[in-house]
């Protein structure tokens, strides 16, 4: 294995670490209180190739693989998480449609997505009743002349009210389980498609996350991504990717926490010299770099399988789980090294501590991690 970065990926994460610390660092903390998309910026991050980085040129994408991505996903997000789940999310769907789209679905689409025409894509899987049981999901899509009628609520689903292209995936037929399940793409302001609420979260503010409700959407032959009942295997698909997405959102804030909090004890003094000479202090310092440093290379890892096109759904899961649970105890450090000025909105940390927290949450729970790691370990072990 070799995560040391070619030259294209290395100029793919200058590009992202530039844009991120030019343009998106400096408003974050005015973007969370303000709960302001940023729509300006996604355009941007368009016009610079990274709403398709894995997605083929021919679509407008990069081509430039799962590490890529990982690297660019860690840049944004250790400057705004916000901003880098929204393009998490928009390069999950690009590529969704890259890989199981018809000709004419990836030139409506994807050339919108990675252009910024469209200034980002959802992904409405999750339901009030289906969270980690997607399958539980009571979305129909009814066959009607020319094609289908949805009808159902989609709950979550993270800037659904500002895409361009959603995933809807809805029952084509209630009695076959999870391969009565189907995908649709249904464009945005669709008749009949209403934004029902908007959460008010804890963090990820510069981000919408809201209830979709759609009152028989039609949507033509053409918009059945893949085949009738082929919907259940194209979103787990999608997920075993996302996964190293929302894994490097997560490093990129736990990044920014260790940075922050090393600059901050080597100038606070207390007791005549720097925190950071405190052995308490230093001790936190060196265990957050060791959990950030384990992280990034299952991360990484899962992303440089995906490369090689070596299964990776285990590998994603454990770099997710494992990940997301060491970033959210490096910014709960990050706040204990600040002190009481880590508890305030004068200093970024009380804010990566929001932001990281629904990692453990989003794109699959940690328990439905460790429930997708166990299976495969049963797996393995039987053959
Ligand atoms: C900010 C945000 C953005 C999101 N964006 C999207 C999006 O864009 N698109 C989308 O489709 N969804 C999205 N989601 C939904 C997200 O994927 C779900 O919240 C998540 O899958 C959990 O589902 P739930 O919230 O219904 O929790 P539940 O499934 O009700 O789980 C509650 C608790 O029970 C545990 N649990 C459930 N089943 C088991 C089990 N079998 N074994 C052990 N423990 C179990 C869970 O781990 C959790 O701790 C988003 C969520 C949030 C918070």
């Amino acid at each position: 294995m070799d995560f040391s970065l070619n030259d294209e990926q290395e100029l793919i994460r200058q590009t992202a670490r530039d844009f991120a610390q030019r343009e998106l660092a400096p408003k974050a903390a005015a973007r969370d209180l303000s709960g302001e998309f940023p729509v300006a910026e996604l355009k941007a991050l368009a016009e610079l190739g990274l709403m398709g980085v894995n997605v083929p040129e021919a679509f407008g994408g990069a081509e430039a693989g799962a590490m890529a991505f990982s690297v660019v996903m860690q840049e944004l997000a250790k400057a705004d998480a916000s901003v880098a789940v929204t393009v998490s999310v928009t390069n999950m769907v690009a590529e969704l449609i890259s890989a199981f789209g018809t000709e004419e679905q990836k030139k409506k689409h994807v050339s919108k997505l990675t252009s910024g025409e469209a200034v980002c894509g959802a992904f409405a899987l999750s339901e009030p009743q289906a969270g980690s049981d997607p399958a539980a999901m009571k979305t129909t899509a009814t066959k009607v002349d020319g094609g289908w009628k949805l009808k159902g609520n989609k709950q979550w689903i993270s800037h659904g009210d500002k895409a361009g292209v959603i995933v809807v995936w809805a029952l084509t037929n209630k009695d076959a389980g999870t391969r009565g399940i189907s995908a649709f793409l249904v464009e945005g302001g669709a008749p009949g498609l209403a934004v029902i609420s908007a959460e008010h979260k804890m963090g990820l503010r510069g981000s919408t996350t809201v209830q979709l409700g759609f009152d028989d959407v039609f949507v033509g032959e053409d918009a059945m991504l893949g085949t009738e009942g082929m919907g259940f295997r194209l979103a787990m698909a999608a997920l075993d990717g996302g996964r190293i997405g929302i894994s490097s959102q997560a490093l990129g804030v736990a990044a920014a926490a260790l940075e922050v909090s090393l600059a901050y004890a080597n100038e606070r003094e207390q007791f005549g010299q720097p925190i950071i000479r405190h052995q308490a202090i230093a001790n936190k310092l060196a265990d957050m770099a060791t959990k950030l440093e384990a992280s990034k290379l299952l991360t990484e890892r899962a992303a440089w399988m995906k490369d090689q096109k070596i299964p990776f759904s285990k590998e994603a899961s454990m770099a997710k789980v494992f990940t997301t649970e060491k970033a959210c105890e490096i910014c709960d450090e990050a706040i204990q090294i600040h002190g009481g000025n880590g508890y305030t909105q004068d200093f970024p940390l009380e804010r990566f501590y929001r932001d990281v927290r629904v990692t453990r949450i989003y794109e699959g729970t940690s328990e439905i991690q460790r429930i997708v790691i166990a299976r495969q370990l049963i797996k393995e072990a039987s053959n």
